[in-house]
């Protein structure tokens, strides 16, 4: 979402630029304003959508509250995933450098290491070696692991166990999704 927003140049999308190419992290101010203009568009009225990895704070949690009030979430999903196999997965994955579409290297793109999307460069990313991975499962523990009490205490959580195929793991997001619409 944010690559797309500085490649489109909205208005947080170039101030995140800005930001990212001083090398700096993003706020979550930025980062909010960038989901903000991205959930005005029509089809997330029309079908809804799906945030992935974000909010990662609860600050961010309380900004995406905030800027969800008229239409709140309806559901949040945990994927419950031991740190060992959080490894293994981080050590394997390789990614797109063009579109982002993951892969992994039991799960390859079809001809080498190019995107099948998008014929883009597929590679490992800079910060899936084993020390950048140890400090954002630290960061992960500090800052993002308080979410899932946050949301239960909303009753918006729901942990989904993430073992098994990605059709398996798929089926039950799916299936945590269509009992919660059916409330
Ligand atoms: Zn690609």
């Amino acid at each position: 979402m944010l690559r797309s927003a500085v490649r489109e140049g909205t208005a947080f999308g170039v101030r995140a630029k800005e930001i990212m190419d001083r090398g700096e992290l993003v706020s979550d101010e930025i980062m909010g304003g960038v989901v903000e203009e991205r959930l005005r568009a029509d089809d997330t009225h029309n079908r809804g959508y799906i945030l992935d990895g974000f909010p990662r704070t609860v600050g961010q949690a309380e900004m995406l509250g905030r800027i969800t009030r008229a239409n709140p979430l309806d559901l949040v999903l945990d994927l419950v995933v031991p740190t060992d196999v959080v490894l293994e997965r981080l050590a394997a994955r390789r990614v797109c450098v063009d579109c982002a579409t993951n892969y992994s290297v039991d799960a390859p793109p079809r001809y080498g290491w190019v995107c099948d999307n998008c014929g883009g460069e597929v590679v490992q990313r800079a910060d899936d070696t084993p020390d950048a991975i140890r400090k954002r499962l630290d960061l992960y523990e500090r800052e993002t692991a308080p979410l899932i009490a946050w949301y239960r205490d909303r009753d918006l959580l729901v942990a989904v166990d993430g073992l098994g195929t990605a059709d398996e793991v798929t089926q039950r997001l799916a299936a945590a999704i269509d009992e919660r619409r059916q409330q």
